[in-house]
């Protein structure tokens, strides 16, 4: 099913998940897929080398899994930069072969020294999929991408995206859901008329947190700080906490909002079912 169809019927929720490292081990993940599955999420996104794990090999393994074993629709994660339209089009097949039909289309990261192709931006790559049949979504940020100085701008090129044929978009993390409202308002008046979802990460420890925030560039409201106070030297704890303030975000945003909730679940199922848990109470 065409991930688009769904934003009419309902407010999706939906998990982002990474594929393992290498060779790819289905028997691990089987428990992993299967407490997941419990959960009945709308979709399952797989993510794409984020981070630059070299993963991308098993990116439509494991989505096919996911779907044609599982039964959940999927959406796969591509990037493109430094792609040139040959290794586009072997991702494509390999997709083409799982009947993977939804697509999350990303510039991914750019690496130093290496020369830019005709994929600079992840607009380019939404357009070279275009006419293929399949639903593609884009990333978009509440607090603007971290190599753009100004929002309206970043707002501009999410506009190319929806031009280009984007039929959704999901966002990256944030901690303050009163911005994620502002860039909704923004990016409507700006046109963007399709669903925006809003993309929510626990804040699991004090590590993770700093190198999430330092990577995308999302600002650390008083609230996290005085979790981080509160909880020092306890892990337990923090963890807790943290989960307790992604669910109380999901909770407000699935009544502010109609577009679901995309949790980054970092493949942790007890973490997603905790989150739902609270959420609902
Ligand atoms: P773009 O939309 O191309 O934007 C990249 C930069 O270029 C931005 O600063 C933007 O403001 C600027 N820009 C865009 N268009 C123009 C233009 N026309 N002129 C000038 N400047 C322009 N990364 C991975 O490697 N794998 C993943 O699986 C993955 N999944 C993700 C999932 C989500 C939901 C999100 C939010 C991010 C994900 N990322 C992933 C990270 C993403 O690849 C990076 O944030 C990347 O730096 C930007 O990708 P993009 O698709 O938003 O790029």
């Amino acid at each position: 099913m065409k991930i688009a169809e769904l934003f009419k019927k309902k407010s999706p929720i939906s998990f982002e998940i990474f594929p393992p490292k290498g060779e790819l081990s289905v028997s691990a993940l089987r428990g992993t897929l299967d407490a997941f599955k419990a959960l009945s999420p709308d979709f399952i996104s797989v993510t794409f080398s984020a981070g630059g794990t070299g993963d991308s090999n098993n990116t439509a393994e494991l989505a096919g899994i996911i779907k044609n074993e599982y039964g959940i629709e999927t959406m796969a994660h591509m990037t493109c930069a430094h792609s040139r339209a040959e290794d586009i089009e072997s991702v494509i097949a390999r997709l083409r072969e799982k009947n993977i039909e939804n697509i999350l289309a990303l510039r991914g990261d750019i690496i130093k020294g290496r020369e830019p192709t005709e994929f600079k931006y992840a607009k380019d790559l939404i357009d070279f999929l275009s006419g293929r049949d399949f639903c593609v979504g884009a990333a978009c940020y509440p607090e603007g991408h971290v190599d753009c100085d100004s929002l309206e701008d970043d707002i501009r090129y999410m506009r190319q995206k929806q031009d280009a044929g984007a039929e959704f978009f999901i966002s990256q993390l944030f901690f303050d859901n009163e911005s994620f409202y502002r860039f909704l308002e923004r990016a409507q008046k700006a046109g963007i008329t399709k669903p925006i979802v809003p993309g929510i990460m626990p804040m699991l420890g004090k590590t993770q947190i700093e190198r999430m925030i330092y990577m995308c560039g999302a600002s650390m409201p008083s609230a996290i700080v005085k979790i981080l106070h509160r909880h020092e030297g306890d892990a337990g704890g923090l963890r807790a906490a943290g989960i307790e303030y992604a669910a109380g975000q999901v909770r407000d945003l699935l009544r502010g909002q109609d577009s679901g909730v995309h949790i980054y679940t970092m493949n942790q199922p007890d973490t997603a079912k905790s989150i739902l848990e609270i959420a609902a109470q």
